[in-house]
């Protein structure tokens, strides 16, 4: 049968997640950790089961040979002529691409050449994928960008007002991120409303790790809070979000520790956020608990995180002229009952009301009170299947 890998590669990571396609059903997944480590891990979980196992994985291509070693002697694919294909997610693919591509050299070379709008990302994905290349060189590769739901913003959104040379020489301009993800759960929400995704307006908040909030009409992107990097935006767990421009300058002349631009960004995309608020932890369960606790820190910074989403949310009603539902996603989003609660009792008077009955743990759908105006939603992403999607197109054209 056919099989279809979805990969999500990082410096030191790469999550996977095989499928059965067409049919979208997930056989197996799993995550490599510590690549570049002698005691690398490597997660397996299938049939119910998790198998973990420490190795020494000096790179990607190691990496991707344990991952398909282990298939086989789990017995999850009897020969890797059983994946006829691979998806990739990339973060940044600027101006280039406007939809997922079929990966050549000259492909690789451009993801290659954006690193420096996700440094963060773009390099594993790259690494990721020559390793793929190398092991599977037959088999169909696609690059699936988190930027291409996002290229249909119009110009007075995605510019910055600055000089017209910075745009024309360096294309520095707006190119958000997590577009699968809002694509996705815009799509779905359109399905649980039983609407148009056409006739709708919607407030799409990815909530994880990273956060970004996108304004999406009739389906399309038209705003969102990310940036030309995926620093921009709201408070994040590591990353700063939008703050000042002025605060760098000011920062290069009066901190001598950060007086290079990769000090600056370390400073920003690695050390703010809610770590660098709470100086306890970038991960919203230790938040959590430590604002329970009453660390002040703890609290303040899960204030401020709040604020900041509110706020987004609330200037995307102004872009869309009204919204027809918000949607809360990913680890945060799905998962958070406080966060939703506390970010929609802040703003009622946009026409959004959380019903507590509805808003619990493990919810989807519709949570909004049945007054409401606005609907307030939950809808779990899956950027992964929608890559598999994406390969299978590639593969069927037809479809
Ligand atoms: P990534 O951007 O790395 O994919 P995720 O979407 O997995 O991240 O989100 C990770 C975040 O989700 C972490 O801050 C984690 O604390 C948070 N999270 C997961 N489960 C819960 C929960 N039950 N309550 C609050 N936060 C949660």
């Amino acid at each position: 049968m056919a099989k279809t890998i979805s990969i999500n590669a990082g410096s030191s990571s790469l999550k996977w997640q095989l499928y059965n396609m067409p049919q979208e059903e997930v056989i197996a997944k799993g995550l490599i950790e510590r690549i570049g480590l002698a005691d690398g891990i490597s997660t397996v979980k299938f049939n119910g089961q998790t198998k973990s196992e420490t190795k020494d994985i000096p790179d990607h291509t190691a990496a991707v040979k344990i991952l398909l070693d282990d298939l086989i002697s789990m017995d999850i694919i009897a020969s890797y002529d059983e994946i006829t294909g691979v998806g990739h997610r990339v973060v940044a693919g600027g101006e280039y691409f406007k939809s997922s591509t079929l990966v050549t050299d000259q492909v690789i070379q451009q993801i290659e050449e954006l690193s420096m709008l996700a440094p963060l990302h773009n390099p594993g994905a790259v690494l990721g994928i020559r390793a793929f290349k190398e092991l599977l060189p037959d088999v169909i590769s696609i690059a699936v960008f988190d930027t291409a739901f996002h290229t249909t913003m119009p110009e007075v959104a995605y510019r910055y007002p600055i000089a017209n040379r910075y745009y024309t020489d360096y294309k520095i301009r707006k190119y958000g991120a997590h577009g699968t993800s809002h694509q996705y759960v815009a799509q779905e929400a359109a399905k649980v409303l039983e609407k148009p995704l056409e006739d709708l307006k919607l407030i799409t908040c990815h909530i994880g790790n990273g956060v970004s909030v996108t304004a999406v009409k009739g389906g399309k992107s038209v705003d969102t809070s990310m940036g030309l990097t995926p620093l921009g935006g709201t408070m994040m767990g590591t990353r700063s979000g939008s703050i000042d421009p002025g605060v760098i300058t000011y920062l290069l002349e009066c901190d001598s520790n950060l007086d290079t631009p990769q000090k600056i960004r370390k400073a920003l995309n690695r050390d703010s956020g809610l770590l660098g608020i709470s100086e306890k932890s970038s991960d919203m369960r230790d938040i959590l608990a430590g604002k329970e606790e009453g660390d002040e820190k703890c609290r303040l910074a899960y204030e401020m995180y709040i604020d900041r989403l509110r706020k987004y949310i609330a200037q995307y009603f102004a872009v869309l002229n009204g919204a027809d539902a918000i949607v809360f996603t990913a680890g945060i989003g799905e998962n958070s009952s406080l966060v939703r609660k506390d970010i929609i009792s802040g703003m009622t008077w946009f026409g959004v009301d959380i019903d507590p009955a509805k808003n619990v743990s493990g919810a989807y759908g519709v949570i909004s009170t049945d007054q409401a105006r606005v609907k307030t939603m939950v809808i779990p992403t899956d950027e992964e299947l929608v890559i598999a999607r994406d390969v299978e197109r590639f593969k069927n054209p037809t479809n």
